[in-house]
């Protein structure tokens, strides 16, 4: 992955955005959901205009998207505050929607956890759990999973799982054209691994 963001924070982000964005990327997986506007205030000591200034500004990075609906906190990349078809779950028994398959593999290296990653084939529906444990891909069943990778930096709905190279195959003679790329569990994880590297990076953490 080129950048998790659709632009350098080239200008250099504000101490107001890195402390929202921080907070927000560090509570979402713990809540399953991003925290409130209180709850922001609160740790943040931070006032609402200065908060909403941070958002709209990190939006602009593609970092987060506000729900045009509230104004407020949305999708945070790799996070979904709706049910997904790809769920993360921690051993503390947390668990979190992410946006996509390549998504999910951003987690164990931004929260440092093991974690399980339970999704569908996007073909047949058939259930797929994938165990990455020590920021490796230990366990997965069934054990011919792959990825198709829209190389999308964000806004990444084609990018699935699927059960098999034949169930990808098919999917893929039904939707001819789609760009994308099909990866092994382990070069998806790789990918996952870079783009919370640069995130990381840009925290400071
Ligand atoms: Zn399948």
């Amino acid at each position: 992955m080129e950048s998790p963001f659709s632009q350098p924070f080239a200008d250099g982000p504000t101490e107001p955005m890195l402390s929202v964005y921080r907070y927000v990327l560090e509570t979402f997986p713990m809540l399953g959901r991003a925290p409130t506007l209180a709850e922001t205030k609160r740790n943040l000591g931070l006032d609402e205009r200065a908060i909403a200034d941070a958002l709209k500004s990190l939006e602009e990075y593609d970092a987060l998207k506000l729900d045009p609906a509230t104004g407020w906190i949305g999708d945070a990349y790799p996070y979904s505050p709706s049910e997904t078809r790809h769920e993360v779950v921690f051993r503390s028994g947390k668990r979190v929607y992410c946006m996509c398959a390549i998504d999910c593999f951003y987690v164990p290296f931004l929260t440092g956890s093991d974690v399980t990653i339970y999704s569908t084939c996007h073909l047949c529906e058939r259930a797929i759990e994938i165990q990455v444990a020590g920021q490796k891909v230990l366990v997965v069943e069934p054990s011919s999973t792959l990825v198709w990778d829209s190389d999308a930096p964000y806004d990444c709905p084609t990018t699935n799982f699927f059960c098999c190279e034949a169930h990808l195959r098919e999917w893929r003679d039904r939707t001819p054209g789609e760009p994308g790329t099909a990866r092994s569990l382990d070069g998806a994880l790789e990918r996952g691994r870079a783009a919370a590297v640069q995130i990381r990076r840009v925290l400071g953490v």
